[in-house]
């Protein structure tokens, strides 16, 4: 008896591998610091360093490791994963949050700008969940986190390849939870409402004013939302919650 809570103790004690996708700025920052505080191992990336990563690498050189990656290239995803692989040995946690937004209405979009968000936002996801699920299958455990938008639901005039990128992804989040959940694995996802972020620098001031007057908790989002969350359903003690978009905006969509 004893020795079985001692056992519990120290797995509890273990620190996770986390895996932050866009953990350079923005909620991604906000998501590293959430999990680097409770003691876990993060990894991130983006295509640039920031001074918050070389803050980080500074302040955590055992427990953090970012690594640059373009992850609408397949290539560069692998790349990524294993190098966090090669320094942790596997993945507990991974927070799939790197996401682009082109402003514009869809008559007006480029192939171009087409690209780009898809390539990121839906491939990047695809390529980095394949890669990870692939080893926590191994493990028989681990849980995913689709930072999605309450855009993908409610849709937003101007953002209409986004929305799809980010219905597309809660699509994912169900059909992932369903291939998953029988060998320990969960997925959820989080639908975010307007957070203060380089990504919505797009709305104007009269923009934000009007989403702040009608969002019932009276502000915009801040990543600490959103990371309290992902926290939430990353608990190992929640093996019961997935297959799950939750909305965090405040109440604005209520
Ligand atoms: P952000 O401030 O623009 O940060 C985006 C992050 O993704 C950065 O770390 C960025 O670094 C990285 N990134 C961009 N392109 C990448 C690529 N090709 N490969 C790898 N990393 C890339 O955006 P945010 O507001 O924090 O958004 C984070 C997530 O929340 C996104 O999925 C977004 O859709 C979602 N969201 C945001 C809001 C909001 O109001 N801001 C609302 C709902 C949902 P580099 O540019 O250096 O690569």
């Amino acid at each position: 008896m004893t020795s079985d809570v001692t056992a519990t103790a120290t797995a509890a004690a273990e620190p996770r591998v986390v895996v932050v996708t866009g953990g350079s700025r923005g909620l991604g920052a906000g998501i590293v610091e959430s999990y680097l505080a409770s003691g876990d191992r993060v990894a991130a990336c983006a295509r640039s360093v920031t001074p918050e990563v070389e803050a980080w690498r500074a302040s955590h050189p055992d427990h953090f490791l970012f690594e640059t990656a373009d992850l609408s290239r397949s290539a560069d995803a692998k790349t990524f994963v294993d190098a966090v692989v090669a320094r942790w040995g596997h993945v507990d946690v991974l927070i799939n949050n790197a996401g682009v937004a082109r402003d514009g209405i869809l008559a007006m979009a480029s192939d171009d700008d087409i690209d780009t968000v898809v390539d990121l936002n839906i491939k990047g996801t695809l390529y980095v969940s394949r890669l990870v699920t692939r080893r926590m299958l191994a493990r028989r455990s681990g849980s995913v986190v689709n930072i999605s938008s309450i855009v993908g639901r409610s849709g937003y005039r101007g953002l209409g390849v986004y929305s799809a990128t980010k219905a597309a992804l809660d699509g994912l989040t169900r059909s992932m939870a369903r291939e998953l959940g029988s060998r320990g694995i969960t997925v959820n996802g989080i639908a975010p409402g307007y957070l203060r972020t380089e990504m919505s620098h797009g709305l104007d001031e009269g923009q934000m004013d009007q989403i702040v007057r009608r969002t019932p908790a009276g502000r915009l989002g801040d990543p600490g939302d959103i990371a309290r969350v992902c926290q939430f359903l990353t608990d190992p003690r929640n093996d019961y919650l997935t297959g799950q978009v939750i909305v965090v905006d405040g109440g604005l969509t209520s």
